[in-house]
């Protein structure tokens, strides 16, 4: 790579998803005057089950999105700092150690209310600006450190707040009639996280005092339903190559569909997405200047790098046009939402976590992912603090090879810690599989 390419920024992002960053700003601003509105507020993470706290007049926190926030605009340290005196350490799930430094940094700030102590915590810093939950609710699928969380949270919170476990099982996929969304372990699992949430429910009703409004959720699962369908939509549109909007595009669009409310603006969202992507055709814009080379990213976000791995993968004329975080998750399946009846569709998109899937299921999807957007490479990143996404990294990559030919290389990072990551090892390494690459299509035109 020349200096030139290095100065050149050859991103081309879509205009239309810094719409979606307003949303979620205004949401966020929202959320922190819940109390000064006498809002209950339930603190949450793991699946998306926003639509069930929409239909009960809530308000509601997900952890890993406000860590992902925070990490993203790189105010995660004071968080961090908070988590690791209180005696998390640096191997915690680093979504995890900074949301549980924001609950102690909240229930700092309850006390000082309280005992009128001030000057403890700088009412500026952005992650002790969460209003304090009323209670909790868990629900995470494929990983421990997920549904301990909440139950470390619960104790931050001098074990006052209720809290409500929604036990979603892996999909183990080992029977003979297994795979994705088919088979017996399928239904019977669906029917059992489906009573899961009938439960989680009644649950709310108790804490809320009121009848739960299933109108209201139908209403909201209605639109994210469409919003969902949108989304897809405009992502297959992004198989062809050169491809019009790239995987940053998708990860720049993951919080107005993971959990912004269902309504009319989220639908128009995602419709003036696909309206883009398909201008850009029209116009032959295309979302990498160059594109020679189609890449798979697997692993989660990496949040504090975003910007730079976007323009540092464009800098090698790498489009990087699907991953595992992004097309295999936030209701991914709209077919199976049925209106009028939303549970069990609901219920099935929880278990369809990336992270809840034995190894068939994921190489079945990661083999119809290459296959479909014509891909050279897998970017897996070794996702330091989250063993959740990197336990089948290395059999994927065996799987890619084998079965498609398809060249991967692994990078070391995290979702919300920036000191795992190493630029020199990330370019070496990145190099090293373009050039295989470069030798097997010699290979094949020779
Ligand atoms: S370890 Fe991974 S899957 Fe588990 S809570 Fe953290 S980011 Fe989520």
């Amino acid at each position: 790579m020349t200096l030139a390419d290095q100065n050149q920024d050859k991103t081309n992002r879509l205009k239309s998803t810094r719409l979606g960053g307003k949303m979620t700003a205004d949401y966020w601003d929202n959320i922190f005057t819940a109390k000064e509105r006498g809002k209950h507020v339930v603190w949450y993470n793991g699946a998306a089950m926003n639509p069930l706290f929409q239909a009960a007049g809530l308000e509601w926190c997900h952890g890993e999105a406000f860590a992902a926030r925070l990490a993203a605009q790189h105010l995660e340290e004071p968080a961090q700092a908070a988590g690791a005196e209180y005696g998390y350490i640096g191997e915690l799930c680093s979504y995890a150690r900074t949301h549980l430094g924001c609950a102690v940094l909240t229930q700092q700030t309850i006390s000082e209310r309280q005992t009128g102590v001030v000057g403890v915590v700088d009412q500026q810093e952005l992650a002790a600006k969460l209003p304090a939950p009323d209670f909790f609710v868990n629900g995470y699928a494929g990983c421990s450190t997920g549904q301990q969380w909440d139950a470390m949270t619960y104790r931050v919170f001098d074990r006052k707040l209720p809290i409500f476990n929604v036990s979603l099982p892996m999909l183990w996929g080992n029977k003979p009639d297994a795979g994705y969304m088919r088979g017996e372990e399928w239904e019977e699992v669906s029917t059992y996280a489906e009573g899961q949430l009938r439960e989680l429910v009644s649950f709310l009703e108790h804490q809320t005092g009121r009848p739960f409004d299933w109108d209201l959720l139908s209403e909201s699962m209605s639109y994210i339903k469409r919003a969902s369908e949108l989304r897809l939509e405009a992502m297959q549109l992004c198989t062809l190559a050169p491809t019009p909007a790239t995987y940053w595009d998708w990860v720049a669009s993951i919080a107005p569909i993971n959990f912004l409310p269902g309504n009319q603006a989220l639908v128009d969202y995602f419709a003036g997405v696909k309206a883009e992507i398909q201008q850009r055709i029209v116009d032959g814009i295309s979302g990498v200047a160059n594109e020679r080379y189609r890449v798979y990213f697997d692993g989660i976000m990496n949040w504090n790098k975003l910007g730079f791995l976007t323009r540092k993968f464009a800098e090698y004329d790498v489009a990087v046009v699907a991953g595992r975080y992004t097309h295999e998750s936030f209701w991914q399946e709209p077919q199976l939402i049925d209106i009028d009846n939303p549970l069990r569709g609901m219920a099935q998109h929880y278990l369809l976590c990336p992270l809840n899937h034995g190894l068939r299921n994921l190489q079945e999807l990661l083999l119809r992912r290459l296959d479909e957007y014509s891909i050279d490479g897998i970017a897996f990143h070794s996702t330091r603090t989250c063993r959740a996404m990197t336990n089948p990294q290395s059999m994927l990559a065996k799987s890619a090879e084998r079965e498609r030919g398809v060249k991967s290389f692994f990078f070391e990072g995290d979702v919300a810690d920036a000191s795992f990551y190493n630029d020199e090892l990330f370019d070496s390494r990145l190099e090293a599989m373009l050039e295989a690459i470069d030798v097997q299509r010699m290979k094949t035109l020779a």
